[in-house]
């Protein structure tokens, strides 16, 4: 099958397209033909070393599409079943064999595109509309990279929780298309003062709660946007880590709280990945969330998309075709 393998750590070239075994799955383990890979920003992270991990390796986390062989002991699924997964390596090939528990199955309404687009992005998107912070609908929140992947998806979950949401982009055009996607206001952070400006849509106040995914670029105005004892959620390092600070700094900044999620701890088990996946499904059949596939790569091109991505020229998600 094809692979995009990877020897060591670097730019887009290192994505290596390789003619790789399929192996079987064993125990507790499922084997997935992909319809579709996921593309995600924590790849970059992976292929340029920021979030090591053992090499040589097969990049990706994300795929949807048919089982095809299951292992011994797994009761979750059975061969001729649509399963879609976001966090087990091997993603970008034509087969992976994935944990069965780290699964879920796909219902008929979803493609295996769209499940390939929005599992990772989607899951990211529902804890941190529904869990980190009891928000309550009327509040206003700052959404960072609303165009993005995970942008659009997190700006319409909160629109729909009745949360009022100010999005922050980089270009004129993803302006337009943040507003489509749930955004009340738009501020494009290349151009314009963000803390200043959220500061005068929110009659002085600031904001209870920052998304931040930007990092490095936008932490100061993240800080600078939130109200008294608000939450700065800064869950991505697009435009490269956020340094140390001082925790002085939050008591300046008005008894501020941060956090630094992960996904994975929103999701530890099985009973929270299924809860999640049915709440995320939920709000797609609803109409609530819709999933915009802007970009399609051909699997090969695995190189050309982390260049897009990287280069902000993605809007919504990006999917691999095998
Ligand atoms: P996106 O589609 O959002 O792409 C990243 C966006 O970040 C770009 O389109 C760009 O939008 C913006 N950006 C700002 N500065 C830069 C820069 N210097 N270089 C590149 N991009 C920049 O990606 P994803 O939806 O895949 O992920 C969004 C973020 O969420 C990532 O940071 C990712 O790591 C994070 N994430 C975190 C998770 C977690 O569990 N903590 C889980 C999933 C995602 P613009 O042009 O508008 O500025």
């Amino acid at each position: 099958m094809l692979a995009i393998r990877m020897s060591a750590t670097g730019g887009p070239e290192v994505l290596t397209p390789t003619d790789t075994p399929l192996s079987a799955p064993g125990p507790g383990e499922i084997q997935i033909k992909h319809g579709a890979c996921g593309l995600n920003y924590i790849d970059i992270y992976q292929r340029s070393g920021l979030y090591p991990m053992p090499l040589p390796a097969t990049l990706g986390l994300e795929g949807a599409g048919a089982v095809t062989a299951i292992g011994e002991g797994v009761n979750r699924f059975k061969v001729g079943d649509r399963a879609a997964y976001c966090s087990s390596l091997g993603g970008y090939a034509e087969y992976n064999v994935v944990k069965a528990d780290r699964a879920v199955q796909i219902p008929d309404t979803i493609t295996d595109e769209i499940a390939a687009a929005v599992l990772l992005k989607g899951l990211t998107a529902e804890f941190l509309a529904r869990r980190i912070w009891p928000l309550e609908a009327g509040d206003t929140v700052l959404v960072h990279a609303a165009a993005g992947g995970v942008g659009l998806i997190l700006c319409q979950w909160l629109n729909r929780l009745g949360i009022r949401v100010i999005g922050a982009v980089g270009a004129v055009e993803k302006m337009t298309l943040a507003r489509q996607y749930g955004c009340a206001d738009v501020i494009n952070y290349r151009e314009e003062d963000v803390g200043a400006r959220v500061r005068s849509m929110t009659g002085g106040l600031g904001v209870p709660v920052v998304y931040d995914s930007v990092g490095a670029a936008t932490f100061d105005a993240s800080l600078a946007s939130l109200k008294r004892r608000g939450l700065l959620v800064s869950f991505g390092n697009a435009s490269g880590p956020v340094p140390a600070i001082a925790p002085l700094r939050l008591s300046q900044g008005g008894s501020l709280f941060l956090t630094r999620p992960t996904l994975f701890d929103y999701i530890p088990d099985t009973a929270s990945l299924d809860s999640a996946a049915k709440a995320l499904f939920g709000v797609i059949s609803e109409g609530a969330v819709k999933v915009l596939i802007a970009q399609r790569f051909a699997l090969s091109d695995a190189a050309k998309a982390h260049i897009a991505l990287s280069a902000r020229e993605t809007v919504g998600a990006s999917v691999l075709i095998p």
